[in-house]
């Protein structure tokens, strides 16, 4: 049965780079028989024009329907003054709430092309491939109590509360345990186990999912040496599974490891494997129109789209191997461009990757 494919292109550079995502799937389908539908939808700064709120009810509607949502970006300076409960970004928190999407997958991936954009030596990022699962709507970020309350002696503390319940490491868990399956088969979980009992529950919890999981290596390592494994030997990983608070800097720290932003897809995972797809850059509104942006970020979260939520891996590693040749033949958008290389704009780096698929 056909699959349905939600389209939110979103705001700024959104629609352009979308708009190359959905022409190399359009080629999957006519020419590898991809059997999905796509239909598109406003959301963020653009919903709010069309529709006065940044998640208007027909797109949540369409993104509850859809098997996977394709997100471009969202955010701009023309909706920066409005209420913070219609800004472009509550349109993408409400879709992560909303479809329960817990389970953050952030692959930083250094195409050995692209060494030289790294700030790190080239030997110790050229063909980095390393997976990020960050547990998205949990721990320290949600739990209660929280706030600033006035002590005895009259001066204030600020608190929040670290807590995760066991089904909620058990779901990252296994999520993450699926993913190793699918790559290297190597599994590093991320805590403070030494210093605070969450995590150390956390860690247990771990070692029992993984129970059923006998063929994925598994291994634990306190946050701040993650730290420091991440920039002394990146290679070394192959899937990090971590809290929402240690993933969301760790994953910023190894997406920073390959140097450019616009390469980079990302996924959000609810607990039956749909998900959203989308590059882990903004809107880019400084180089919005211009045909200018970089797309391969959003193709490559359509990519991540056919492997995690529509089991169609083959093709995944098609689109895969295509960026990787039109990389090697030398096209560049200008965010990666170097001398001597093939400058292209974003339509024509769409144009590139359907040429290789
Ligand atoms: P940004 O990621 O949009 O841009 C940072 C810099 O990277 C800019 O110079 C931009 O031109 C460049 N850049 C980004 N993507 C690129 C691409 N594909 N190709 C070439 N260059 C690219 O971050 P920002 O400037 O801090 O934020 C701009 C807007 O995006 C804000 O409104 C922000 O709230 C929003 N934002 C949205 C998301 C999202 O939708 N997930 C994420 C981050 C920021």
């Amino acid at each position: 049965m056909s699959k349905l494919i939600a389209v939110l292109p979103g705001d700024g550079i959104g629609p352009e780079i979308t708009a190359e995502a959905v022409k190399v799937l359009e080629a999957l389908k006519k020419d590898h028989a991809l059997d999905i539908e796509m239909e598109e939808a406003t959301v963020g700064g653009a919903g709010y024009d069309q529709h006065g709120h940044p998640l208007p009810p027909e797109t949540l509607d369409l993104a509850k329907k859809a098997d996977a949502i394709l997100l471009g970006a969202v955010g701009g300076y023309k909706w920066e003054s409005l209420d913070i409960s219609v800004r472009p970004e509550k349109g993408l928190l409400g879709l992560r709430a909303e479809l329960k999407l817990f389970s953050n997958l952030r692959p930083a991936i250094l195409y050995p092309q692209l060494a030289d954009a790294s700030t790190l030596k080239p030997e110790v990022v050229s063909g980095l491939d390393l997976m990020i699962v960050r547990e998205l709507t949990g721990g320290i970020y949600f739990g209660q109590p929280r706030g600033i309350r006035l002590l005895d002696n009259g001066e204030r503390q600020g608190y929040n509360t670290l807590v995760y319940a066991e089904s909620e490491i058990e779901r990252i868990a296994r999520s993450a345990f699926d993913i190793a399956m699918k790559r290297d088969k190597r599994l590093c979980s991320v805590d403070k186990a030494n210093v605070l009992e969450c995590t150390e529950l956390w860690r247990e919890v771990v070692d029992h999912v993984a129970k059923d999981y006998p063929q994925v290596e598994v291994s634990h390592m306190y946050v701040d040496n993650a730290a420091m494994q991440l920039v002394r030997a990146p290679k070394q990983f192959d899937v990090m599974v971590t809290t929402n608070m240690f993933g969301d800097i760790l994953s910023d720290c190894a997406a920073m490891l390959t140097g450019s932003i616009g390469m980079l897809p990302s996924a959000s995972l609810d607990s039956n494997g749909k998900g959203m797809y989308e590059p882990i850059h903004g809107s880019a509104p400084d180089i919005a129109g211009k045909n200018i942006a970089n797309p391969l970020a959003t193709i490559l979260s359509a990519a991540m789209m056919l492997r995690y939520s529509l089991g169609k891996e083959a093709l995944a590693d098609k689109i895969e191997a295509a960026v990787n040749r039109a990389l090697d033949e030398g096209y560049r958008t200008g965010d990666i461009y170097t001398d001597g290389m093939k400058r292209v704009s974003t339509s024509a780096m769409g144009d590139a990757i359907v040429a290789n698929l």
